[in-house]
């Protein structure tokens, strides 16, 4: 075979199959001068004949000789087919055949070959064709037989054109005929559709044609299948074999069609071979008045049993039409639903929405489904499907609607009921925390387009008390009233969720800037803050509120990553005293990855991260060390070196105290008593340990302590507890306790930084005190500042008068400690003397300071 041959007969087979739907075909060329040759096509593997044994191809060749060389070939193929009526059992008694189809393939020289076309069962046990040579053999016998009358067709060879002037012939031809036409290629694109056509099919070229075999399954399906076949043919028969299909129907939907003739031609196109379909509709106006009235009749008597409503409606939503059920299921009166009087049973959005998809919709000749509430009279709503369909003249325009509507709120409650067990908390109504997932992913993956997504996480301050002192029935009601004042603030569009407990969060999506979230949180803080009553008791609420936001960069954010954010911000707005919102910033971040350091240190204190320094104070009178203060250090293997300033308060907001105090205490009472054991201080020496504001808060901090001393078999007369303002005046009554206690039990107790808080006279009265510590702030700037240094005089005066020792802290050069002296206040610390010591140094400084005495007695 030679090349180009077996080319056009490759494609022309798999064209076959293709129209055909063969499962497996064989295929075979012939000539005179080239044997056989097999293809089959399921692997488009092409078979030498020398593969078949000689006998059969002989007889092959023979039998396709006489058939398609020396007699002329048929126009339409040969078809054989089990259930047709064509059934020939000679052919089809083989139990492997289903059907057999022969096409011959012509050439301007005539045809070289047979296509033969069969659907074959494949073996069942080895899964391959069956050997159907003898078969082709016998079909071919048969074929013979069968030719009737036979014709030869020469493709047709087509002279070159002046293309541009074709093309503007061929254009001018569709703008000026009235009949829809398409031009379309053999694979079945359009190229060129004129305006009648886009008229009836209701699209236009810019939406795109989809490809004629589509659009005529579609639209003509009666005769869909003839007409592309015809077209299929046109390849190797070099023309068309039927050009014309009389009073098909033309179908705009499956309610609606009316009749074309179809006329069908070949024509060039920028000079390639196309096809052209002109569709001819054709209008019988002749409807008898017997005939509308019937149809009239046939109408009314089914819109009146149907269990919905209906509504006919001119294009611009006028209504001519309601059936009773809609008098039914809105509570107007048919007087009033006609014109535009059945708008007003529906809500203003789906007037917005819903009618132009529905004039959109059925414009493409389709139906509109969707799902609505109708406004009733009585302002109650009810859920209906709705169903549109369009109405369209002789002309394929659109004129109008019919509208049916069905009752489906009994449906609809239920699924409705359903979705709200799934979605909703069952306490306020808000979703719930899953439901609420979906609704941050889904905002979320908006947010890049659509302004900034917000996050506020929201818990109800001392939320466990109301639980505790009133009972849990009370708390449901407070739950509930904050639930109604969070969805009275926010906007309808704003998700908010119960996520449990006492603990909210609201989605803010499309936000311009942060300025609005910082006012929608004020307002929500205040409502929550108004004071309500619960059977009978007042209730004060306060809420704090965490806010994450994505940036305007657009980065993206994960839920996740969102709840994080939320989170933390909502723990910094507890921390800053509650009452109060706060908006996520990364220094929280960092704060969080401290805590998580500080916590393993804290838990291992094998890891020794934790040390605690020594700082002396000099008594100048005697020139002796009178005591030191004791500093912690922590140094992180990976923060490294961490000042007490800040990771003291992180332990205090962490509710880590008691774990670091144990530890402060437990170090501070091994180094003392072996130095006490040794002789290395000596009363009234004594050692500072600095106390959280917040243990003093604790009912039984004081005999912790107490126990803790005598556990260790310490006196705690050797130490000296410093503790600041803010203590006291927080809770007088426990902190006043505590320290009383302590103070009795043998410690000492200092009040620390002097100056810098209320420095309330009264405190100093109320408090029992021994020393004041005056502040760092305040010494530094002594030498410098009048107003400091009068401020310093009177402190030291006030000692005085009331008795209490005084130190003056960061006393950094002579100059302040000369001044100090001047002044009448003789205990100094500061790093003029010495800064924090390590335990090895303090040790080393208490040794020479005892040489120093034994030398100077
Ligand atoms: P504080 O109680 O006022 O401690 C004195 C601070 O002043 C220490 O800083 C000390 O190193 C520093 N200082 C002493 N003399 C001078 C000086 O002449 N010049 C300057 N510039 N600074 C001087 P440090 O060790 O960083 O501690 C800071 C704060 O951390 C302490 O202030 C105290 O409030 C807290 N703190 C430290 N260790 C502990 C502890 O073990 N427990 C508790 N609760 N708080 C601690
Ligand atoms: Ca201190
Ligand atoms: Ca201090």
């Amino acid at each position: 075979m030679n090349s180009i041959n077996h080319y056009i007969f490759k494609e022309c087979v798999e064209a076959f199959v293709e129209l055909n739907n063969a499962e497996f075909a064989l295929g075979f060329v012939v000539s005179t001068t080239v044997q056989p040759n097999f293809v089959y096509l399921d692997t488009k593997v092409v078979i030498n004949s020398l593969d078949l044994p000689e006998k059969d191809v002989i007889k092959l060749t023979r039998h396709l000789e006489r058939n398609f060389f020396e007699q002329a070939c048929t126009e339409e193929t040969l078809f054989f087919d089990k259930n047709s009526n064509l059934h020939n059992s000679n052919v089809l008694n083989n139990k492997n055949i289903n059907n057999i189809r022969y096409v011959p393939i012509k050439d301007a020289l005539g045809i070289y070959a047979v296509i033969l076309l069969i659907n074959v069962k494949l073996s069942k046990v080895t899964q391959k064709l069956p050997d159907i040579t003898s078969l082709v053999a016998s079909s071919l016998k048969l074929f013979e037989h069968s030719v009737k009358e036979t014709e030869l067709y020469p493709v047709k060879v087509t002279p070159q054109k002046n293309i541009s002037n074709n093309k503007k012939a061929v254009e001018s031809l569709l703008k000026n005929t009235f009949h829809p036409t398409f031009i379309f290629n053999d694979e079945f694109k359009v190229l060129k559709a004129n305006s009648a056509s886009q008229k009836l099919f209701h699209s236009n070229i810019e939406r795109g044609w989809p490809t004629m075999d589509k659009l005529l399954e579609k639209s003509i399906p009666s005769v869909a299948t003839a007409l592309l076949n015809t077209i299929n043919k046109y390849g190797f028969l070099g023309h068309l074999n039927k050009e014309q299909w009389c009073d098909v129907n033309f179908e705009h939907n499956s309610y609606q069609s009316v009749k074309v003739d179809i006329q069908l031609f070949e024509i060039e196109y920028l000079g390639t071979q196309c096809f052209g379909l002109m569709l001819n509709e054709k209008y019988d106006a002749e409807i008898t008045a017997q005939d509308y009235f019937s149809s009239l009749q046939r109408f009314n008597a089914l819109t009146s049993v149907v269990p919905m409503a209906i509504l006919q409606l001119d294009k611009n939503w006028r209504c001519s039409y309601v059936n009773e059920t809609w008098g039914r299921y809105t509570g107007q009166n048919i007087k009033d639903s006609k014109e535009q009087g059945w708008l007003s049973c529906l809500h203003q959005s789906d007037i917005q929405e819903i009618l132009p998809t529905i004039q959109r919709v059925t414009f493409y000749a389709k139906n509109y489904t969707g799902e609505i509430q109708l406004k009733r009279i009585d302002q109650s709503n009810l859920w209906v499907s709705i169903n549109a369909i369009g109405l369209f003249n002789d002309k394929c325009e659109l004129t109008g609607f019919i509208l049916t509507l069905h009752d489906i709120s009994e449906s609809y409650l239920h699924a409705e009921k359903l979705e709200k067990m799934a979605n909703y908390d069952h306490l306020t109504g808000l979703s719930n925390r899953s439901f609420f997932n979906d609704r941050l992913a889904v905002a979320l993956s908006r947010s890049s387009r659509h302004g900034i997504t917000a996050l506020m996480f929201l818990d109800l301050d001392k939320f466990k008390n109301i639980n505790d002192t009133l009972g849990h029935p009370v708390g449901d009601k407070v739950i509930q009233e904050v639930a109604s004042r969070l969805a009275s603030t926010v906007r309808n569009e704003d998700t908010i969720a119960r996520l449990g407990g006492d603990e909210f969060a609201i989605i803010f999506t499309d936000i311009k800037t942060i300025h609005v979230l910082a006012s929608i949180a004020q307002k929500i803080v205040n409502a929550v803050h108004l004071p309500f009553t619960v059977e009978e008791h007042p209730i004060a609420m306060s809420c704090s509120i965490g806010i994450a936001m994505t940036d305007e960069d657009k980065m993206l954010h994960t839920p996740t990553d969102m709840l994080n954010k939320a989170d933390l911000a909502l723990y910094k707005a507890k921390e800053l005293g509650r009452n109060q919102f706060y908006f996520y910033d990364s220094q929280l971040e960092h704060n969080i990855t401290m805590l998580n350091r500080l916590r393993e240190s804290l838990n291992n204190p094998s890891k020794n991260e934790f040390t605690i320094v020594f700082q002396p104070q000099v008594n100048i009178h005697s020139n002796q060390i009178s005591g030191f203060e004791v500093l912690s250090r922590w140094n992180n293997d990976i923060l490294g070196h961490v000042g007490p300033d800040t990771f003291i308060k992180l332990v205090e907001d962490n509710n880590l105290i008691y774990e670091f105090s144990l530890w402060l205490f437990n170090e501070a009472i091994k180094t003392v008593s072996q130095w006490v054991k040794v002789g290395l201080i000596k009363q009234p020496q004594r050692v500072a340990i600095n106390l959280s504001a917040k243990q003093l808060h604790f009912h039984d901090f004081s005999d912790q302590v107490i126990d803790l001393f005598a556990s260790k078999d310490m006196s705690p007369t050797w130490f000296t507890l410093e503790v600041t303002e803010t203590a006291f005046i927080e809770d007088p009554t426990i902190a006043g306790k505590n320290l009383k206690k302590l103070q009795k039990a043998g410690f000492l107790i200092a009040l620390d930084d002097f100056g810098t808080g209320y420095s309330s006279l009264n405190l100093l009265r109320r408090m029992p005190l021994d020393y004041i510590k005056i502040d760092r702030s305040f010494i530094k700037d002594v030498l410098s500042d009048d107003d400091t240094a009068k401020i310093v005089k009177a402190i030291i005066g006030l000692c005085e008068m009331l008795n209490l020792g005084v130190i003056a802290e960061g006393v950094e050069n002579a100059q302040t400690k000369d001044w100090l002296i001047a002044n009448d206040c003789y205990t100094h610390q500061g790093y003029y003397f010495n800064r924090p010591l390590t335990k090895t140094d303090t040790q080393s400084l208490l040794l020479n300071a005892a040489a120093l005495a034994t030398i100077a007695s």
